[in-house]
């Protein structure tokens, strides 16, 4: 309850399509996508791309938001392939991630409260009675190894006079 509460004032005057913790992490993925290359496919929505760089080169495709290094899929931000080719068609890699990353997202998370709760002191006596705990099955005890030894010498010790009587 404490966390939401606070959660819920801590951006209250926040002003960002992402939140803090969201940009940070796209503006250090914008700054890597300086180092590839995008390649227009020439389709004709200008929206598939080849990345080429180190170590391997990449297709995305941002009509799909969708990358072979997957990242874009797996984490809905694009990845600095992505971003590459975003700053191709001078578009805002922050319209491109997933609304789930949004402030309206993590406004809405918080909107609602949890209800106080008094102390159990105060709490209404139920009429019914108390739920039963379930038996405890208890497990067999685990032999030490000494013990283990001691019972296979035992055993052996039976096997042989049944070998002796027979
Ligand atoms: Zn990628």
């Amino acid at each position: 309850m404490r966390s939401i509460a606070k959660n819920k004032v801590k951006l209250a005057n926040y002003i960002g399509k992402l939140p803090p913790v969201q940009h940070s992490r796209l503006q250090k993925i914008r700054k890597e996508s300086g180092k590839w290359l995008p390649i227009w496919s020439g389709d004709e929505h200008y929206e598939r791309f080849e990345i080429h760089g180190w170590p391997t080169n990449m297709v995305v495709d941002l009509g799909k938001s969708i990358c072979t290094c997957r990242f874009w899929q797996i984490t809905s931000m694009p990845c600095v392939h992505a971003c590459a080719a975003l700053s191709r068609v001078n578009k805002d890699p922050e319209d491109f991630c997933h609304k789930w990353l949004t402030m309206d997202s993590y406004k809405a998370t918080y909107l609602h409260s949890l209800n106080p709760i008094p102390g159990e002191a105060l709490w209404e006596k139920s009429v019914y009675l108390k739920p039963l705990a379930p038996k405890v099955k208890r497990k067999p005890e685990t032999l030490t190894k000494k013990e283990e030894k001691m019972l296979m010498r035992n055993l052996q010790e039976v096997k042989n006079k049944k070998v002796q009587l027979s």
